[in-house]
């Protein structure tokens, strides 16, 4: 696990460095607190951080604050390093946000336990979080989660012009799966479904589970060209080799509709998800194992053709 180590005086760094490393910890320096808050805003920024209450611009106490104040999805464990030890310092720092502090100089056992106990709050977040957001059957994001996804990237529309795509996918004649081979084996039909329409995406696309076999893929900056190449590949995935099972090699397919925006349309979340269930709806009335896309003003176009662009339906 990555460590954020801050710290202005270098002896203290290296010997920190030295002792994390050695307990397995992939140790990040920054040597000012204006550097350590822009590494744990990253993207992937360490989710533990071992802070020097005195550094130059920003202290230990503006970092942490500023870290909370951020409000990250994910939570950030702060230990303070301080030489102040009278209560009112570790209060200061810990109503500014920080979680827990390590007197200075510190003893190496001690701010070992310490951050062992913090890894142990950060695992159980993720844990949690993982299982806030994701499917229980198929391990891809829930409908909560997809949908939040969705709602961020609309919103973000707004700024750039690039297009924003999203896929609903809809297993074929599922219940009949169900009704012929069992639950159980449609559970495994889903479950090698999703993993094989989910490895053709790309990876800030993001993918999860609408309904019970109703999947939702949302594709940001792709175009409606871009959407339906990827939508080919996903019912491909499908259709080109049946999926074996406990119970039986079961043949699947699966019809796909695609809705895009880009930033010129104002767009409610629902309007392109009706969209997109009406382009769906309508490659299930065009025998299913096809693409429809739908106009950009929700009329049905023609069933078909290679009219190309977000103002035809087209397979
Ligand atoms: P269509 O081609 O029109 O989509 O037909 P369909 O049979 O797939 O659609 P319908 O909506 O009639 O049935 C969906 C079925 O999906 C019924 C439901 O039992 C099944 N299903 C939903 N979630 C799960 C699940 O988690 N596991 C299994 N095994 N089946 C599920
Ligand atoms: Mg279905
Ligand atoms: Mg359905």
């Amino acid at each position: 696990m990555k460590v954020l180590v801050a710290d202005d005086d270098p002896i203290s760094v290296l010997y920190l460095q030295d002792v994390l490393s050695e307990w397995g910890y992939e140790v990040v320096v920054a040597a000012d607190g204006l550097s350590a808050e822009a590494i744990l805003l990253q993207a992937d920024g360490p989710l533990l951080a071992v802070l020097d209450w005195m550094m130059p611009g920003l202290d230990g106490t503006d970092v942490c604050h500023n870290i909370r104040q951020a409000g990250l999805e994910r939570y950030v464990y702060m230990i303070m390093l301080t030489s102040r030890t009278e209560t009112e310092f570790i209060v200061a720092a810990m109503n500014a946000g920080a979680d827990d502090y390590v007197a200075k100089p510190f003893i190496a056992e001690e701010m070992r336990v310490r951050l062992r106990a913090g890894r142990r709050i950060v695992d159980l977040e993720q844990e949690l979080r993982r299982q806030a957001t994701r499917d229980a059957l198929t391990g891809i994001f829930n409908r909560g989660a997809i949908l939040d996804v969705l709602q961020k990237e609309i919103a973000r529309r707004v700024r750039t012009p690039d297009f924003l795509s999203v896929i609903f996918a809809d297993l074929d004649h599922f219940k009949r799966i169900n009704d012929t081979y069992g639950h159980l084996a449609g559970d495994e039909v889903l479950r090698e479904a999703t993993r094989r329409m989910a490895a053709t995406l790309r990876n800030y696309d993001s993918f999860g589970r609408y309904g019970g076999e109703e999947l939702l893929a949302v594709l940001p900056d792709c175009d409606p060209e871009g959407a339906l190449i990827v939508a080919e590949r996903m019912r491909g995935a499908m259709a080109d080799a049946t999926v074996p099972t406990a119970y039986g090699d079961v043949a699947v397919t699966v019809s796909i509709g695609i809705a895009s925006v880009n930033h010129a349309d104002a767009v409610e979340m629902s309007d392109l998800l009706h969209r997109a269930d009406g382009a769906l709806y309508a490659a299930k009335l065009r025998g299913r194992n096809c693409v429809s896309v739908a106009t950009t003003d929700g009329r049905a176009g023609p069933a078909s053709g290679g009219a190309g662009g977000p103002d035809a339906w087209q397979s």
